[in-house]
């Protein structure tokens, strides 16, 4: 029954819940389509097109909106260079009519889709959309997904199609919770979902609104959704919500979350989407095999890339790239560095309701780290205080604010994403997001060509970049008047993290012929630059004179902060380069005037 239902009712149950502002109604509406439309109890074909980015049955289609957009036109026979295949193509800008609709890919289809469709329902039934669905996601290339999506516009009208495409996209933006769905469903729908990630299993299992399903545990070999971290706005918001509890603060690495399944030699790589990465087997799995001391567990963490000349991690976005290169036995460099945050499951057992410093003595039992391959995040006990000299420190138990803000300030100039705290008494929940674990981010502005600074001195670093320049202070210019070129700089903020070590080398390079000793106190800083007294403002170096420097592009935290140290009267938090404008000459630096009304108008004191 629920298969012979036509889509076009579900359409209609789509497009009233779009329109509806009740989420009570939205709910019993969605009910009701149950009870009238799905009488057989066959709800997994039309769950998974009311929830399809939680569907796992089907493969991945592999139509993002460009491919999508090309598939279409020349399904639809258009050229590719008419107004409407340009419309598809450029659908986040919009054109003359797309305005409203820009942005939204489905919609801009629907337009395009207007003008093509006759407006009659073309009377496809679930069960044939579900078919057309499998065979779109099977298809090996291009030309099948085409003549699938061709047969789909000849038996449906745009209204459908518009659907239709919102579902391959899956995305249906029907302002209905997926809590909602799943409470209608069954009443523990969701709990089952977040142990199963099974959207099939929760279909068949839970058929009877009134007979109510024993709370499953996790399962090794069923993906489960992931525990997740509150954000909050600072350090002193998280240490007072964790107020009295035994918290561990921990670095937040920024890869890609994944489950590692282990049962015997079977092991599974599930992302926070639940899907299975079978790509990391090739750099991870003799590695697990090897260092993970029981026959089954779960482990949760982060799968990053570590790069063994620069003995650091590598920056977000090459896994897959490290993942390919050791499929084909390439030798690099860079490995794939799986760093285990948490245990779940051990044996036979699952360990999610044990405490998380419970769960931190099993992962020192089950794993036994590899440097730089396979890594246990636990804490060591006082800040920095037993890591070994250079070593970045990772995790520790905070006993005060101050040791919070201490680490946050130095994960943020390490480039790091952030920082993670968590209750160390807290069991593991799936899909909890109430703040057992809450994240600390700063936020950045792209400042684009906003923060354009002048580079007016350098500070010399240490260890690696000892004796060299490794970071700058940068200022702003005096407002100089309308013909003339700024005279007189004044410093703002000290800055050294967002270039790569090329980059920085290469500017080091080309300011080192003017770079003058600062012999404070005998010797003024030039002329050219207003400056305190502030130690921190006192550089190893000043450029010569502000027609040799470089202008560097800075983003920072929103937050700027009142500046005691600097000569400009307001700082910025967590500054970083993001680029160095060798195309911008000295003088187009940004003034104090403009910075002092940019800082006002974002209200960002
Ligand atoms: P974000 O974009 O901030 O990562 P999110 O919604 O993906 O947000 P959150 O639960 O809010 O995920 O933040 C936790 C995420 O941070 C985890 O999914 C994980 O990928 C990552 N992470 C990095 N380091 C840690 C860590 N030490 N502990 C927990 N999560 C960590």
């Amino acid at each position: 029954m629920t298969e012979q239902t036509e889509f076009s009712v579900l359409c209609s149950f789509f497009t009233w819940t779009q329109r509806s502002k009740s989420s009570a109604q939205k709910r019993s509406k969605f009910r009701k389509f149950l009870d009238t439309f799905c009488k057989d109890r066959n709800y997994l074909s039309a769950i998974r097109l009311i929830l399809p980015n939680l569907d796992r049955e089907r493969g991945s289609y592999g139509l993002k909106e460009s491919v999508l957009a090309t598939s279409l036109i020349d399904a639809l026979g258009m050229s590719r260079e008419s107004e409407d295949a340009l419309r598809l193509i450029n659908w986040r800008k919009g054109g003359a009519k797309t305005g409203a609709n820009a942005g939204n890919f489905a919609l801009v289809a629907a337009e395009v889709l207007q003008r093509r469709q006759g407006l009659a329902s073309g009377r496809l039934t679930i069960r044939e959309l579900n078919e057309f669905l499998d065979k779109l996601a099977s298809s090996e290339n291009r030309t099948e997904k085409t003549s699938v999506l061709s047969t789909l516009i000849q038996k449906t009208n745009a209204q459908e199609m518009k659907w239709i495409i919102m579902i391959i996209l899956k995305d249906l933006k029907l302002g209905i919770s997926e809590k909602s769905i799943f409470h209608e469903l069954h009443p523990d729908a969701e709990d089952l979902f977040n142990v199963t990630c099974d959207l099939k299993l929760v279909c068949e299992k839970l058929k009877d609104r009134n007979q109510r399903h024993k709370r499953q545990d996790i399962e090794v070999g069923k993906a489960v959704r992931p525990q997740l971290a509150k954000r909050v706005g600072s350090a002193s918001e998280a240490w007072k919500k964790l107020h009295g509890k035994e918290v561990v603060v921990e670095c937040k690495f920024d890869g890609d979350r994944i489950q590692i399944h282990k049962n015997g030699t079977n092991i599974h790589f599930f992302s926070r989407n639940f899907l299975d990465h079978s790509e990391y087997q090739h750099g991870m799995s003799d590695i697990i095999l090897q260092n993970i001391l029981v026959d089954r567990c779960i482990l949760d963490g982060e799968m990053l890339v570590w790069d063994k000349s620069l003995n650091r991690f590598a920056e977000f976005g090459s896994n897959q790239e490290i993942a390919k290169a050791a499929r084909d036995g390439l030798d690099s460099d860079r490995l794939l560095c799986y760093v285990a945050f948490d245990i779940l499951y051990v044996g036979d057992t699952s360990v999610i309701h044990q405490t998380l410093k419970e769960r931190h003595e099993l992962l020192c039992k089950v794993v036994r780290p590899l440097k730089g391959s396979l890594e246990i995040l636990i804490p060591n006990g006082g800040l920095n205080s037993n890591c070994p000299s250079g070593e970045p420190c990772w995790s520790f138990i905070a006993h005060n604010v101050d040791e919070v803000e201490r680490f946050f300030k130095e994960s943020i100039e390490n480039r790091d994403e952030g920082i993670v705290l968590k209750d160390l008494g807290s069991k593991w929940e799936p899909s909890d997001r109430s703040g057992k674990w809450m994240k600390l981010k700063p936020e950045y502005i792209h400042a684009g060509s906003d923060l354009d600074a002048l580079i007016i001195g350098g500070y010399y670093g240490s260890g690696r970049r000892g004796g060299e320049v490794a970071q700058f202070l940068v200022g702003l210019a005096e407002r100089p008047s309308p013909i003339a070129h700024p005279r007189r700089f004044i410093s703002f903020c000290r800055v050294g993290t967002g270039l790569s070590d090329d980059e920085l080398d290469a500017l080091v390079t080309k300011l080192k012929p003017y770079f003058r000793k600062y012999e404070y106190p005998k010797k003024r800083p030039p002329s050219f630059y207003q400056v305190t007294n502030h130690s921190k403002e006192r550089p190893d170096v000043w450029i010569e004179s502000p027609d040799k420097s470089i202008i560097l592009s800075i983003t920072s935290d929103i937050r700027t902060i009142d500046s005691e140290v600097f000569a400009a009267p307001y700082s910025l938090r967590f500054p970083r380069i993001d680029r160095v404008r060798y195309d911008k000459p000295w003088y187009e630096c940004l003034d104090v005037q403009s910075f002092i009304e940019l800082v006002h108008s974002s209200n960002g004191t």
